[in-house]
């Protein structure tokens, strides 16, 4: 399978009430464990490389060869999604485009409403004649993610109506009080504002900071709209977990696969269970 775009894997999911989940690449290993879990859950995937890693992880061609590398030699049946998250610029996500992206997130989020606007219009006229999907984000989502700290600024319903409007977006994350990293507390959500922004857009809703959120508030955000889920912390904490483990129970222990393994079998867990719980299993 190729990789397509998240465009009709959204649709999907939005009408059929599953969110289709995003796991952020932070290495080979890990790219390798939510291929190998949607593969064996029958589970459509959004992988995803958030803009302050790319350089880390090598670059956007290198990331791009990595994942088509890794769907080819896995035989990996399922549809697949390579996105960019968190895109700084718009010169950034027309280089991820470029280098075989399907989908950017354009986050014009800290810039006011009209910028924001300005910002991921330039990204959907370069995105869209390439038959790329884009995500733009309308509030601000708290918390800590790859370095980035920041407070919580709820969407505003207008707002959110005008980017969908003006810019022809293919998903929103409205920021409802989730918060990338972890929370401190059970989460709250903004329901309320969930339902009327998605009723207002009728565009399927990202929820960003997707680990730790309770699995009711989950289900009632898919029931509320939400079409696509990020997941993050949850991976890297199980894989530093599992890494922590062998290193105490063995201090013999040098070789990088023998270290690593189990920390790639946690991940698959970790993103198993999530596709159970956004109903995501047996969707292909
Ligand atoms: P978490 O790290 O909180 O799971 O959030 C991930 C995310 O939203 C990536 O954009």
């Amino acid at each position: 399978m190729t990789l397509v775009s998240m465009k009709e894997m959204l649709l999907k999911a939005k009408k059929e009430k599953y969110a289709v989940g995003q796991y952020n690449i932070n290495n080979l290993e890990s790219a390798q464990a939510f291929l190998q879990a949607a593969e064996e859950e029958r589970a459509p995937i959004i992988l995803a490389a958030s803009d302050r890693i790319v350089d880390y992880l090598g670059g956007f061609k290198t990331i791009v060869g990595m994942v088509k590398g890794l769907i080819e030699e896995m035989e990996i049946l399922v549809p697949v999604a390579l996105h960019l998250d968190h895109g700084m610029s718009v010169e950034r996500c027309k280089k991820a485009i470029d280098a075989g992206f399907t989908s950017v997130m354009i986050d014009g989020s800290h810039y006011p409403i009209d910028e924001n606007i300005a910002m991921t219009k330039q990204v959907v006229e370069y995105a869209h004649s390439r038959q790329v999907s884009v995500e733009a984000e309308v509030g601000t989502i708290g918390g800590i993610e790859d370095g980035l700290v920041g407070g919580i600024r709820y969407a505003d319903p207008n707002d959110c109506l005008r980017i969908v409007k003006e810019a022809q977006i293919d998903a929103l994350a409205p920021a409802l009080g989730s918060v990338h990293g972890t929370y401190r507390g059970e989460p709250k959500l903004g329901f309320d504002q969930m339902r009327e922004i998605s009723e207002l857009t009728g565009v399927p809703l990202v929820l960003h900071g997707g680990s730790g959120i309770p699995v009711y508030q989950i289900q009632k955000a898919i029931d509320l709209g939400h079409a696509k889920i990020n997941v993050n912390t949850e991976c890297i904490k199980a894989w530093t977990r599992a890494i922590r483990k062998v290193l105490a129970d063995d201090k013999l222990v040098y070789e990088p696969k023998v270290i690593i393994a189990p920390a790639k079998e946690a991940m698959i867990e970790i993103v198993k269970r999530k596709m159970r719980e956004f109903k995501t299993s047996n969707k292909v």
